[in-house]
């Protein structure tokens, strides 16, 4: 059932300043609100249990896209439609573009921003395995100043992260290379479109021939949180692969993650399919 409107606030500030000084006053009193695809949800099911919110969606200052020459920096308000019309990105992140481009509908892209997606902390969401692999930086805000960190490691248990009640999500800084990588992303849920995944899989390879020079691979759905797959990779880097090597890094994903059985899938279906991608992926870019 809806929640009752009238028990909810939301307040409209005029700055990120005001934003920001309104968190450290009363903190864990407000909480963002960007989008609303995650928080509107919640309250139509009459389960959104905060009660104040403080409206973002007007902060300009944080939907940009700013190409330098290191890092390519996204505000915490760019939406899904943002992140698909931008060249550059598509060009050296195909894969966030890709998540971008099978989260929900048109309306959820026009509306749903990646700060959110990270910030609701979905272990199912999209965006995160992407990021993961190509090693994101998330700049955290407060009216003390801002810190940046590694996105590896922000989240640290289910809905649980490395965030301050005070602190709002800035920016999304992503490392540009000028080594050629290889790409692999896949979505797997019921349906093509408009589906919860069962498995997301992302990752990214440099190689020399078939021997793995760099290589980072991230999963959701198969843990509490979005998952960097550390321990797979210190088994696969440096290998030339071949079909021994491909078993091996089957062996080291099953150990390293942690899928279980739920509404949408089983343990069982998840590790099996994560490792066929992990196998599909070794494949295409020994291939390539
Ligand atoms: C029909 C439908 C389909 C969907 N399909 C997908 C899908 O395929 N894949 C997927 O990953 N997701 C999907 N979603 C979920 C949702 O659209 C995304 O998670 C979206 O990115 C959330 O962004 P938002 O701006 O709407 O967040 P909001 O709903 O505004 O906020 C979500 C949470 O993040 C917090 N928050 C938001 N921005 C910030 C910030 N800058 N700093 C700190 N905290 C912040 C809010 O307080 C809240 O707790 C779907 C949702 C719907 C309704």
């Amino acid at each position: 059932m809806r929640g009752y409107i009238p028990d909810y606030q939301l307040t409209t500030t005029s700055s990120l300043a005001e934003t920001l000084s309104l968190l450290a006053k009363e903190p864990g009193v407000w909480k963002p609100f960007a989008g609303g695809t995650d928080l509107m949800v919640l309250l139509e099911a009459g389960k959104l249990l905060h009660r104040n919110y403080v409206n973002i969606w007007h902060l300009d200052e944080l939907r940009l896209i700013e190409i330098e020459p290191q890092h390519i920096t996204v505000g915490a308000l760019t939406t899904y439609t943002d992140v698909q019309a931008n060249e550059i990105l598509r060009d050296e992140f195909p894969m966030l573009c890709q998540a971008a481009s099978e989260t929900g509908g048109l309306a959820i892209q026009n509306r749903g921003t990646l700060g959110g997606n990270i910030v609701n902390a979905s272990p199912a969401a999209d965006s995160p395995p992407a990021l993961l692999a190509y090693d994101a930086e998330i700049e955290l805000s407060s009216s003390q100043g801002s810190r940046w960190l590694s996105y590896q490691g922000f989240h640290m248990g289910y809905k649980q992260m490395n965030m301050r009640e005070d602190e709002l999500l800035t920016r999304i800084r992503l490392p540009r290379t000028a080594q050629p990588l290889k790409h692999y992303y896949r979505k797997v849920g019921t349906r093509k479109a408009q589906a919860i995944s069962k498995v997301c899989f992302a990752a990214v390879a440099r190689t020399d021939g078939k021997r793995i020079d760099e290589l980072r691979i991230a999963l959701g759905s198969i843990a509490p949180v979005p998952l960097r797959c550390i321990r797979t990779e210190d088994r696969l880097g440096g290998q030339e692969i071949d079909q021994a090597l491909i078993a091996l890094g089957k062996e080291a994903l099953a150990r390293e993650i942690a899928p279980i059985d739920d509404i949408r899938s089983t343990k069982n279906y998840r590790l099996r399919i994560s490792q066929n991608l992990l196998a599909d992926f070794l494949e295409n870019i020994a291939a390539a």
